[in-house]
Protein backbone atom coordinates (compact mmCIF):
# COMPACT_ATOMS: atom_id res chain seq x y z
CA UNK A 1 0.00 0.00 0.00
CA UNK A 2 3.02 2.80 0.37
CA UNK A 3 4.84 1.46 -1.79
CA UNK A 4 8.52 0.79 -0.15
CA UNK A 5 11.26 0.23 -2.65
CA UNK A 6 12.97 -3.64 -1.68
CA UNK A 7 16.47 -3.84 -2.55
CA UNK A 8 17.37 -7.67 -4.07
CA UNK A 9 21.26 -8.18 -3.95
CA UNK A 10 22.67 -11.67 -5.28
CA UNK A 11 26.16 -13.19 -5.16
CA UNK A 12 26.96 -14.07 -8.66
CA UNK A 13 29.26 -16.78 -7.66
CA UNK A 14 27.78 -18.30 -4.22
CA UNK A 15 24.21 -17.29 -5.12
CA UNK A 16 23.27 -16.08 -2.00
CA UNK A 17 21.42 -13.08 -1.26
CA UNK A 18 20.25 -10.03 0.87
CA UNK A 19 16.90 -8.71 0.88
CA UNK A 20 16.35 -5.64 2.33
CA UNK A 21 13.07 -3.94 3.46
CA UNK A 22 10.68 -6.67 2.45
CA UNK A 23 7.89 -4.85 3.14
CA UNK A 24 4.90 -6.99 1.76
CA UNK A 25 4.95 -8.93 -1.85
CA UNK A 26 6.87 -11.78 -0.39
CA UNK A 27 5.55 -13.75 -3.42
CA UNK A 28 7.09 -11.52 -5.60
CA UNK A 29 10.85 -11.60 -4.17
CA UNK A 30 10.40 -15.40 -3.86
CA UNK A 31 9.59 -15.60 -7.80
CA UNK A 32 13.11 -13.25 -7.75
CA UNK A 33 14.91 -15.27 -6.07
CA UNK A 34 14.03 -18.27 -7.77
CA UNK A 35 14.55 -16.81 -11.01
CA UNK A 36 18.27 -16.36 -10.38
CA UNK A 37 18.74 -18.98 -8.65
CA UNK A 38 19.70 -17.05 -5.26
CA UNK A 39 19.52 -18.88 -1.71
CA UNK A 40 18.34 -15.54 0.99
CA UNK A 41 20.91 -15.48 3.51
CA UNK A 42 19.53 -11.88 5.37
CA UNK A 43 16.90 -10.27 5.54
CA UNK A 44 17.64 -6.53 6.43
CA UNK A 45 15.52 -4.33 7.65
CA UNK A 46 16.78 -0.26 6.99
CA UNK A 47 14.46 0.94 10.02
CA UNK A 48 10.61 -0.66 11.82
CA UNK A 49 8.43 0.87 10.00
CA UNK A 50 5.56 -1.47 9.06
CA UNK A 51 5.87 -0.79 5.31
CA UNK A 52 9.50 -1.47 5.51
CA UNK A 53 9.17 -4.54 8.09
CA UNK A 54 5.53 -6.32 6.98
CA UNK A 55 6.54 -9.09 5.04
CA UNK A 56 9.89 -10.11 7.26
CA UNK A 57 8.15 -12.82 9.12
CA UNK A 58 6.63 -14.43 6.14
CA UNK A 59 10.27 -14.62 4.39
CA UNK A 60 12.16 -15.42 7.11
CA UNK A 61 9.25 -18.19 7.84
CA UNK A 62 10.15 -19.50 3.86
CA UNK A 63 13.96 -19.30 3.86
CA UNK A 64 15.24 -19.72 7.47
CA UNK A 65 17.42 -16.61 6.77
CA UNK A 66 18.27 -14.49 9.55
CA UNK A 67 16.67 -10.95 10.38
CA UNK A 68 18.84 -7.81 11.00
CA UNK A 69 17.73 -4.25 12.69
CA UNK A 70 19.58 -1.99 14.61
CA UNK A 71 18.41 -2.09 18.40
CA UNK A 72 17.42 1.47 19.25
CA UNK A 73 14.43 0.59 16.54
CA UNK A 74 13.18 -2.52 18.46
CA UNK A 75 10.54 0.10 20.38
CA UNK A 76 9.24 0.62 17.33
CA UNK A 77 9.07 -3.15 15.83
CA UNK A 78 7.14 -4.33 19.16
CA UNK A 79 4.29 -1.30 18.50
CA UNK A 80 3.48 -2.80 15.19
CA UNK A 81 0.21 -3.38 16.23
CA UNK A 82 -0.15 0.71 16.98
CA UNK A 83 1.80 1.34 13.52
CA UNK A 84 -0.63 -0.65 11.78
CA UNK A 85 -4.04 0.68 13.46
CA UNK A 86 -2.50 4.29 12.54
CA UNK A 87 -1.96 3.23 8.73
CA UNK A 88 -5.74 1.25 9.29
CA UNK A 89 -4.17 -1.93 8.36
CA UNK A 90 -3.99 -5.44 9.69
CA UNK A 91 -0.88 -6.07 12.40
CA UNK A 92 1.66 -8.40 10.75
CA UNK A 93 3.06 -11.48 12.58
CA UNK A 94 6.47 -10.47 13.74
CA UNK A 95 9.74 -12.54 13.89
CA UNK A 96 12.49 -12.64 16.38
CA UNK A 97 15.44 -10.18 15.23
CA UNK A 98 18.75 -12.54 15.15
CA UNK A 99 21.32 -9.61 14.73
CA UNK A 100 21.93 -5.79 15.66
CA UNK A 101 23.01 -3.72 12.78
CA UNK A 102 25.73 -1.77 14.01
CA UNK A 103 27.23 1.22 12.90
CA UNK A 104 30.76 0.12 10.54
CA UNK A 105 29.91 -3.26 10.72
CA UNK A 106 29.13 -5.50 7.34
CA UNK A 107 26.65 -7.50 6.21
CA UNK A 108 28.33 -10.31 3.76
CA UNK A 109 26.88 -12.21 1.32
CA UNK A 110 29.23 -13.80 -1.14
CA UNK A 111 31.95 -11.11 -1.98
CA UNK A 112 28.85 -8.60 -1.29
CA UNK A 113 29.62 -6.15 1.23
CA UNK A 114 27.34 -4.09 2.50
CA UNK A 115 28.80 -1.63 5.34
CA UNK A 116 26.18 -0.30 8.36
CA UNK A 117 25.63 3.17 8.47
CA UNK A 118 23.42 4.39 11.53
CA UNK A 119 21.51 7.62 10.54
CA UNK A 120 19.26 8.04 13.24
CA UNK A 121 16.26 10.63 12.82
CA UNK A 122 13.32 9.45 10.80
CA UNK A 123 13.17 7.06 13.39
CA UNK A 124 16.18 6.69 16.21
CA UNK A 125 17.52 2.95 14.52
CA UNK A 126 17.33 4.15 11.04
CA UNK A 127 20.27 2.83 9.13
CA UNK A 128 21.96 3.01 5.15
CA UNK A 129 23.68 0.31 3.95
CA UNK A 130 26.78 1.69 1.43
CA UNK A 131 27.19 -1.54 -0.82
CA UNK A 132 30.16 -0.87 -3.50
CA UNK A 133 29.43 -3.03 -6.49
CA UNK A 134 32.36 -2.88 -9.07
CA UNK A 135 32.72 0.89 -10.24
CA UNK A 136 29.33 1.94 -8.96
CA UNK A 137 29.02 2.41 -5.29
CA UNK A 138 25.09 2.59 -4.26
CA UNK A 139 23.91 3.79 -1.08
CA UNK A 140 20.29 2.24 0.55
CA UNK A 141 19.01 4.90 2.15
CA UNK A 142 15.93 3.59 3.87
CA UNK A 143 13.94 6.72 4.79
CA UNK A 144 16.60 8.83 5.41
CA UNK A 145 17.03 10.16 1.63
CA UNK A 146 14.64 10.64 -0.79
CA UNK A 147 15.16 11.84 -4.50
CA UNK A 148 15.18 15.61 -3.64
CA UNK A 149 13.87 15.08 0.30
CA UNK A 150 13.78 13.49 3.47
CA UNK A 151 12.52 11.25 5.83
CA UNK A 152 9.44 12.31 8.12
CA UNK A 153 10.09 13.08 11.42
CA UNK A 154 7.02 13.38 13.10
CA UNK A 155 6.23 9.97 13.83
CA UNK A 156 7.33 7.63 16.96
CA UNK A 157 10.49 8.75 17.82
CA UNK A 158 11.03 10.89 14.92
CA UNK A 159 13.99 13.86 15.44
CA UNK A 160 14.14 16.72 13.00
CA UNK A 161 17.74 17.80 14.30
CA UNK A 162 19.02 14.39 14.10
CA UNK A 163 18.08 13.61 10.59
CA UNK A 164 19.60 16.96 9.53
CA UNK A 165 23.17 15.38 11.33
CA UNK A 166 23.01 12.45 9.71
CA UNK A 167 21.99 13.60 6.53
CA UNK A 168 25.39 16.24 7.41
CA UNK A 169 27.50 14.09 8.90
CA UNK A 170 26.72 10.50 7.40
CA UNK A 171 25.31 11.15 4.30
CA UNK A 172 26.71 14.32 2.07
CA UNK A 173 30.87 13.07 2.64
CA UNK A 174 29.89 10.52 0.46
CA UNK A 175 30.90 10.43 -3.26
CA UNK A 176 28.72 12.24 -5.72
CA UNK A 177 28.65 9.44 -8.32
CA UNK A 178 26.89 7.27 -5.25
CA UNK A 179 23.69 6.04 -6.41
CA UNK A 180 20.99 6.33 -3.65
CA UNK A 181 18.05 4.16 -3.90
CA UNK A 182 15.73 5.55 -1.22
CA UNK A 183 12.88 3.66 0.85
CA UNK A 184 10.55 5.02 -1.75
CA UNK A 185 10.29 7.01 -4.86
CA UNK A 186 13.10 6.90 -7.46
CA UNK A 187 16.48 6.95 -7.49
CA UNK A 188 18.84 9.48 -6.84
CA UNK A 189 22.65 10.10 -6.56
CA UNK A 190 25.21 12.11 -3.96
CA UNK A 191 25.95 14.47 -6.34
CA UNK A 192 22.03 15.22 -7.27
CA UNK A 193 21.37 15.64 -3.78
CA UNK A 194 23.88 17.78 -2.53
CA UNK A 195 22.76 20.52 -5.91
CA UNK A 196 19.08 19.61 -5.47
CA UNK A 197 17.81 18.65 -2.24
CA UNK A 198 16.12 21.66 -0.79
CA UNK A 199 16.74 20.33 2.99
CA UNK A 200 20.52 20.14 2.41
CA UNK A 201 21.06 23.31 1.34
CA UNK A 202 22.19 24.87 4.77
CA UNK A 203 25.08 22.80 4.96
ZN1 LIG B 1 9.76 4.94 7.52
Amino acid sequence: MLQCNCSIMGDETTREAIVVDPGDDIEAIQAILQRHGLRLTSIVITHAHIDHIGGAKKLKDLTGAPLYLNELDMDLYRIMDEQASFLGTPPPQTANVDVFLREGEEVRCGEIRASVIHTPGHSPGSVCLLVPDGKETKLIAGDTLFRESIGRTDLWGGNSRNILMSLKEKLLPLEDNIVVVPGHGPLTTIGHEREYNPFLQAF
